[in-house]
């Protein structure tokens, strides 16, 4: 039988606000535990949240960034619950109506084709404290320091149906809020968390099947193999004639396997009610449009001006479009050395792979845009072959000195100069003469070596195209 998965995304995204959700304490990463939580954090008696307004522009910034409804009034609501990260025993969060409504984005598949994921919903709330398990020996230490970073958890349609179209999105909505501003995005820190929520029918069959919740997710990789493994578990239970129990389950990325952390039994009843301490937030024209008034160009645009502009392949545009700065590198490289096509392959190719090499992202690259524009101005006219250049690329990387300087102090120059290739080329000829019989008599592919060894002689430096028409000639001749 054949069986069709069925993936809705939740994810929680922490923006990126100075100041907490409903406090005025900070949110930077990394502090000494509880040295940024106040009385109204804690939830202490007497003390009343205030709503910080730039959790909210942030929020209509995604809303309008993923064409959804933006709410002109939404509530706070309490979820209630007891954990000991959460010391007010509830969570301010959004219940019945939220702050946006239902949006799209579309994803770019990895066969090229394109697909509408639907957004259900996002709604602003405020993140719980940690619970430290590891760092006390027999105990558990609890650092409230998060308590209260503004977080927006952005709900998905049941629409995906591979592990390869949740990933897909999943890097979709992480590229948004790092283009507009609203989230940094880090998944080691945590402020960027997916639940995946996963269950499988048999082929054709309209009714969804029963669910599982895959809590947490921490990177795109863990996301993939975690909704694989689930997937076939899910089949292997229906096959072998059990029943899927809809539960929560944990990734184990070190088992690669997931297991059980609560059922639908246990789960909590939340009695979410409006929060008495906060009104409801009325939104109105102005402020909506002075939310989005700055928004950038969003990298769906941004792909598609590449395509058109730059002459760019999709694939090579999306690329350069996924993340904001990244496309700014090759706009500057683009323009300075005025070929696009030059540009993109010097990106996707050396500079990619040395960025993946040393772990970099591209704001740290040693090499800037200007000055990979000066090395490729020194392709464009002649004065090194391709193969030079990724040697003086890699001088470059690791002296951060500018093209022309390594060039020169290097020697890296190529060999244009016709008489000079020529006599080099008479002496390989004499050296090897065994070679140039064979290849007379009609074996080509020793052509191959004589060219290796005038590039030898030269230290990789005569132009190849020189080298292999004088090469000809001097054979035929
Ligand atoms: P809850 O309120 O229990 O979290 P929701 O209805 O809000 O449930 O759905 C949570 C997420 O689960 C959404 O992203 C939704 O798309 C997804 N989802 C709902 N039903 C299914 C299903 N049968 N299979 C896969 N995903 C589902
Ligand atoms: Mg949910």
């Amino acid at each position: 039988m054949q069986w069709e998965a069925v993936i809705g995304l939740e994810i929680h995204t922490q923006l990126l606000t100075r100041s907490k959700i409903f406090s005025g304490a900070p949110t930077a990463f990394g502090a000494e535990p509880n040295t940024q939580a106040c009385a109204i954090d804690l939830g202490l008696p007497g003390v009343l949240p205030v709503l910080n307004a730039e959790a909210v522009r942030l929020a209509v910034r995604f809303g309008r960034a993923i064409d959804a409804e933006i709410s002109r009034r939404s509530v706070f609501a309490r979820k209630n619950y007891f954990y000991p990260d959460l010391p007010k025993g509830y969570q301010i969060s959004q219940y019945e109506h939220p702050i946006i409504g239902r949006g799209q984005v579309e994803i770019l598949l990895p066969d090229g084709t394109t697909k509408i994921i639907g957004v259900t919903r996002a709604h602003l709330e405020e993140d719980a404290g940690k619970s430290l398990h590891e760092d006390f020996h027999g105990l558990t230490g609890i650092d409230l320091n998060r308590a209260g970073v503004p977080l927006l958890e952005i709900v998905s349609e049941p629409d995906m149906r591979s592990p390869a179209e949740a990933v897909a999105y999943a890097k979709k909505i992480h590229q948004i809020v790092r283009y507009i501003g609203v989230s940094d995005g880090n998944m080691q820190e945590g402020s960027f968390r997916i639940d995946a929520n996963v269950s499988v029918r048999p082929g054709g069959q309209q009714a969804f099947g029963t669910r599982t919740e895959l809590k947490n997710i921490n990177s795109f990789r863990f996301l993939e193999r975690a909704l694989a493994y689930e997937i076939e578990r899910q089949i292997e239970t229906l096959e072998s004639g059990g029943t899927v129990i809809q539960e929560t389950r944990l990734y184990d990325p070190d088992r690669d396997e997931t297991r059980s952390l609560r059922t639908k039994e246990e789960a909590h009843d939340y009695r979410y009610f409006p929060d008495p301490d906060l009104l409801p937030l009325v939104l109105d024209d102005e402020l909506i449009a002075a939310a989005v008034a700055d928004l950038p160009e969003l990298p769906d645009a941004r792909r598609a001006r590449f395509q058109a502009d730059y002459g760019l392949s999709t694939y090579d545009a999306a690329l350069l479009t996924a993340s904001r700065e990244l496309a700014d590198y090759f706009e500057t490289l683009a323009c300075a050395c005025a070929d696009p096509k030059l540009a993109a392959n010097w990106i996707n190719g050396e500079l990619a792979s040395a960025l993946n090499r040393d772990e970099l992202e591209i704001t740290q690259s040693p090499v800037t845009a200007e000055q990979l524009a000066g090395l490729l101005k020194r392709i464009q006219d002649g004065t090194v072959s391709g193969t030079l250049a990724k040697q003086v690329f890699e001088g470059m990387w690791e002296t951060g000195e500018p093209a022309d300087s390594l060039i020169e102090a290097r020697g890296l120059k190529q060999i244009t100069d016709t008489a000079a290739i020529e006599s080099i080329v008479d002496a390989v000829l004499a050296a090897n003469p065994a070679q140039v019989a064979q290849y007379r008599a009609g074996k080509e592919k020793v052509f191959g070596f004589l060219v290796g060894q005038v590039m030898k002689q030269t230290g990789g430096r005569a132009n190849p195209t020189q080298v292999n028409e004088i090469l000809k000639r001097k054979l035929f001749g």
